[in-house]
């Protein structure tokens, strides 16, 4: 299994979402969260006339000269929003293409005021990765399914159902 942008978020998110998904249980059509993040995508081509950039393995919210931006609903998963961008940031810099990265949270009920934050490419961030995908590799080649992690993120996830019912 190639390792993804969204393999890494899960990871941070939940050890077993992320053990489920890098194994081919994809429950993501059911996901609320999905729909909104479709929706804001949606949002952002009508206004900027730009949308998502799909390279590889990996889908890029959008790349201008500078930065390649990730949009997110909150900031209540920072590490997993740094890594994932951290990781397509890698995968263009092994492509010679060299970018800082934006993380962009769009507030609940905040219009104006998005909180953004810069990501760079040094070598403590790719030290991170690497430590990050090692760790990921391990965790998806085991040959059982990490236990329900009895979070209250679960209400929220796509593998709800699947755990709990
Ligand atoms: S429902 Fe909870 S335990 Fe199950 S995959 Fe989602 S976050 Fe993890």
């Amino acid at each position: 299994m190639k390792i993804t942008g969204t393999i890494i978020n899960y990871y941070f998110h939940c050890k077993r979402q992320c053990y489920l998904f890098a194994n081919r249980v994809n429950l993501e059509d059911n996901s609320e969260d999905v729909r909104i993040g479709k929706v804001l995508h949606e949002i952002r081509a009508h206004d900027n006339k730009e949308t998502e950039i799909k390279y590889e393995n990996i889908v890029l919210d959008k790349v201008s000269s500078k930065y390649v931006e990730e949009y997110k609903k909150s900031d209540s998963d920072t590490e997993a929003s740094r890594m994932q961008l951290i990781f397509y940031l890698k995968q263009l810099q092994d492509k010679g293409i060299i970018r800082e990265g934006k993380l962009i949270y769009n507030e609940k009920n905040k219009k104006e005021s998005k909180k953004t934050e810069i990501i760079k490419l040094d070598d403590d961030n790719i030290n991170k990765l690497n430590k990050c995908i090692e760790n990921i590799e391990e965790l998806i080649s085991q040959d059982k399914v990490p236990e329900v992690e009895q979070n209250k993120k679960c209400k929220r996830c796509s593998y709800y159902e699947y755990c709990y019912l």
